[in-house]
């Protein structure tokens, strides 16, 4: 039986130590402080936004939420993006997705400034990301790579396949998956043979929004699986959270193995925090903590 990756447990350890580091900042009379921008019109954002700002007053940060109408304009949001690029006191800001259809989300995320983009979506990040120049890196995909090295120490050599090639997961979290030199594939809706890809794999990201899409049997024995997806579902005639991995089976086989709920959701809200703090500590020249 695989062993349980507790990403709650290591996302609680992680927002302890970021609290101990925003205690030292503040004696220095700096206080990290994120906003998030949320367009009304879909209510799982609502509880997202809330959550991220729970979690942010927490650790001692400043924590500013903007909602505003499901009507606004691009041209308006725009507007309160640059105000808060332009807000001394705000060090991230991060802008709720998905955004209604009026708004082209690319042109929001490439408003932020860069310093700021705490979700490390701006083109700029991305093109830091690939090509080794540090960065902003994306929340969820940094989560999976601390619990990947929290259980595996090193991962040189590691064949590491991602399944989902999407700007905020997939892709990120193959360029920070070559960095620790592992051997990336990267698979999705066009993949052919994806049980072969997955079975030859001795770490497995599944970031596909499929329930229990990915089989226990496609898993290679020993293998680490990371299970990114949140997919709601009816069982039982009760509303449960799955992942996209069949978990009760893959975990007989994998050597370890994250479960949803309480795997990677508790990193990325951890990793938003860091990136915030890391933020601060950047724009104010002080020494960037290291927690992994
Ligand atoms: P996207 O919808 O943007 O991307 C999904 C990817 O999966 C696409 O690349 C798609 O391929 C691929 N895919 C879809 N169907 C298949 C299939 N049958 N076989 C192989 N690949 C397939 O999703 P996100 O990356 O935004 O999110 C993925 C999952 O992770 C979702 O469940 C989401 O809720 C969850 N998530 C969880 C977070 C957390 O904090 N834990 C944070 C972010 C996301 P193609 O490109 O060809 O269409």
């Amino acid at each position: 039986m695989g062993k349980l990756i507790d990403g709650k447990k290591f996302a609680d350890n992680l927002c302890n130590k970021i609290a101990e580091e925003v205690i030292k900042l503040k004696d220095k009379n700096i206080t990290p402080g994120l906003a998030v921008v949320r367009v009304e019109g879909d209510p799982a954002s609502a509880v997202y936004v809330n959550m991220k700002a729970k979690k942010t007053k927490e650790v001692g940060m400043h924590s500013v939420i903007k909602i505003l109408d499901k009507n606004t304009s691009q041209d308006d949001l725009l507007k309160v993006v640059e105000e808060l690029n332009n807000d001394k006191s705000i060090n991230g800001i991060l802008v709720q997705l998905p955004l209604p259809k009026q708004i082209n989300a690319d042109s929001v995320i490439n408003t932020i400034n860069p310093d700021k983009d705490v979700d490390g979506f701006h083109a700029i990040n991305t093109g830091r990301l690939w090509t080794n120049i540090d960065s902003l890196v994306p929340c969820t995909p940094l989560g999976c790579k601390m619990l990947l090295l929290d259980e595996l120490k090193d991962l040189t050599g590691k064949k590491a396949i991602i399944v989902g090639r999407s700007n905020i997961v997939g892709k990120p979290m193959a360029s920070l998956l070559i960095s620790e030199n592992c051997t990336v594939t990267i698979a999705h809706s066009k993949t052919e043979n994806l049980k072969d890809e997955v079975k030859k794999s001795d770490i497995v990201i599944a970031a596909v929004g499929v329930p229990e899409m990915i089989k226990g049997k496609w898993i290679k024995p020993g293998a680490t699986v990371i299970d990114v997806g949140i997919n709601r579902i009816e069982r039982g005639g009760k509303q449960k959270l799955v992942g996209d991995v069949e978990f009760e089976e893959a975990k007989k086989v994998a050597g370890a193995i994250t479960p949803v709920p309480g795997g990677v959701g508790p990193m990325t809200i951890a990793c938003l925090l860091h990136n915030t703090l890391v933020a601060t500590c950047k724009k104010n020249n002080k020494e960037i903590p290291k927690f992994f």
